[in-house]
């Protein structure tokens, strides 16, 4: 088959179409610590587990959990759950089981598939360990379109809520499907066989960003998980074997690997393109990349899991980098529209800073069961008549290019985590010895490096000082993934008040930043 004219073809149109393509020609789809899994076993695999799902749900639509890590069959088990015609909900085992249950809660769903293993429900089945392998691999590979039969809600990603509970984000097959047609262009590298590296948690809306791109092109995927990442030589060893030519990510995982001299073409020899993604990307970082691995094109992207994975791009040169300025996020891809406004919505002059909203194709059927919270962000455009969603981010259109330039609200990103700081202070409050609690983003070179936790006991709370830090950060373990837990913590008698009764944040941060 002619890979590249296919692959603009599938990436436009089906991405189930493309993988039911490539799986004639014995091309890699998936690797996995020494394991591959062809195309023709990703579309056996997805197949096998649609009917199996079909079979155990019968006619609940509800959306299917898939709780896990990395392992060589979660993206099969993502299309297998597509096929089936419902919406898959892909949960990190970095989140605590106390979310997972928060999110089951909100989800009612039918069918848990468990790649950590040991969940058990009484209101859901859980399909894992043999019993998952089986519907994965045994038996005849049901015949039929690898198409799904629901033009409806494709994937759920739960990310962090201000009120303590996360919120899942609904993002539709159609929705995916524009933001394919828009970031292909800038994703394909041409005919396969490529390699894409594949280093984020699925929970993650980047991954989204490189794993149907890299099935909708025919390229293989090369699996990494935490436990690599965690050891930079097992991490560098592993990247220099894997191959991969095309690396989608956040800044932050990249400056981890650039703070090490050894990162550079010895590790990534075939890399032609850093696409990134989820936070902002710093002119240091970009220029580091352009210094060890020429040749590589650097491209600056931007976008909320709300508008699927990104709707901006600009690829980043040596000029913007020497400016000085902050990099671009770079302009709208395909038909997408983006607006700057002021308060009342209305449009800012160029150069003037105001909210960041997103219009188009792209743009998500808003958060699953929150119609308060849906209609709070998400609009239908008047002029054009599309999906509208009002970012919360504060930017600025200079010469149809544009810039971030910070939030409106107490959202961060810590290591290209998304977190809203009410989502750890109403974590705090539930610990039943904090009476109450504030938390801060603590910035260094212009970026947030961890989170600080201002504390105020409750009356007879049973330990004090280090014994009181040492038994919160154990308990919001139970609460929050790790990347949510405040680096540090501060214990008050009380939390300032400024002159109109409310809490005095200006104050706490003089206790971060003395003068
Ligand atoms: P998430 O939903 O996790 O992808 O986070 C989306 C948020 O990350 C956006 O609303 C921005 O606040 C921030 N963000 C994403 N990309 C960029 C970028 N290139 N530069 C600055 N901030 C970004």
């Amino acid at each position: 088959m002619q890979g590249s004219g296919r692959a603009g073809r599938g990436g436009a149109e089906n991405v189930y179409r493309s993988i039911a393509d490539f799986a004639a020609t014995g091309r890699a789809a998936i690797k996995y610590r020494g394991e591959t899994l062809e195309y023709s076993d990703v579309a056996a695999r997805a197949r096998r587990l649609a009917a199996h799902i079909a079979s155990v749900c019968g006619t609940d639509k509800s959306p299917v959990v898939i709780y896990g890590h990395k392992d060589i069959d979660m993206i099969p088990c993502m299309l297998g759950v597509s096929l089936s015609g419902r919406a898959y909900v892909p949960v990190d085992t970095s989140f605590p089981e106390s979310r997972l249950d928060a999110i089951i809660g909100q989800l009612e769903p039918k069918l848990v598939i468990d790649f950590a293993g040991g969940l058990a429900g009484d209101d859901y089945v859980v399909l894992n360990g043999d019993g998952l392998e089986r519907a994965l691999t045994a038996g005849r590979v049901p015949d039929g379109d690898l198409v799904p039969p629901d033009s409806g809600i494709c994937y759920i990603i739960f990310t962090s809520g201000s009120t303590g509970a996360p919120k899942g984000v609904g993002i539709r097959h159609r929705n995916l499907k524009a933001f394919l047609e828009h970031f292909n262009p800038l994703f394909s590298i041409g005919d396969g066989p490529h390699t894409v590296l594949d280093a984020f948690s699925y929970s993650f809306d980047l991954s989204v960003g490189y794993i149907y791109p890299a099935l909708c092109n025919g390229y293989a995927l090369h699996v990494v998980d935490r436990r690599t990442i965690e050891d930079i030589p097992v991490l560098f060893e592993d990247l220099a074997n894997s191959g991969a030519e095309i690396v989608v990510s956040t800044p932050s995982f990249i400056e981890m690997c650039l703070n090490s001299a050894r990162f550079d073409r010895s590790v990534l020899p075939l890399v032609s393109r850093f696409i990134f993604c989820g936070e902002a990307l710093r002119g240091g970082c970009a220029r580091k990349i352009m210094e060890r691995f020429p040749g590589a094109k650097v491209i600056n992207t931007y976008g909320p899991t709300e508008t699927t994975v990104l709707v901006t791009a600009v690829e980043i040169t040596a000029e913007m980098v020497g400016s000085g300025r902050s990099l671009p996020i770079g302009r709208p891809l395909g038909d997408t529209l983006l607006r700057i406004v002021d308060e009342d919505g209305r449009a800012v002059p160029d150069g003037a800073e105001g909210e960041l909203q997103i219009i188009g194709r792209s743009v998500g059927a808003g958060y699953f069961n929150r119609p308060e919270l849906t209609a709070r962000a998400f609009f239908e455009d008047a002029e054009t008549g599309l999906s509208g969603y009002a970012t919360g981010d504060v930017g600025y259109n200079a010469d149809g290019l544009f810039y971030y330039c910070r939030r409106r609200d107490s959202q961060v990103k810590l290591n290209g985590y998304r977190i809203e700081l009410g989502d750890v202070e109403n974590n705090l409050l539930r610990l039943p010895y904090i009476s109450s609690a504030s938390v801060l983003p603590v910035y260094d070179g212009g970026r947030v490096v961890r989170l600080a936790a201002f504390v105020v006991p409750r009356a007879g709370a049973p330990t004090s000082g280090r014994g009181l830090r040492l038994a919160i950060k154990r308990d919001l373990a139970k609460l929050m993934p790790g990347y949510m837990i405040p680096g540090t913590v501060t214990v008050l008698g009380a939390l300032p008040i400024n002159d109109n009764g409310k809490l005095d944040r200006r104050a706490l941060s003089e206790l971060l930043y003395p003068s």
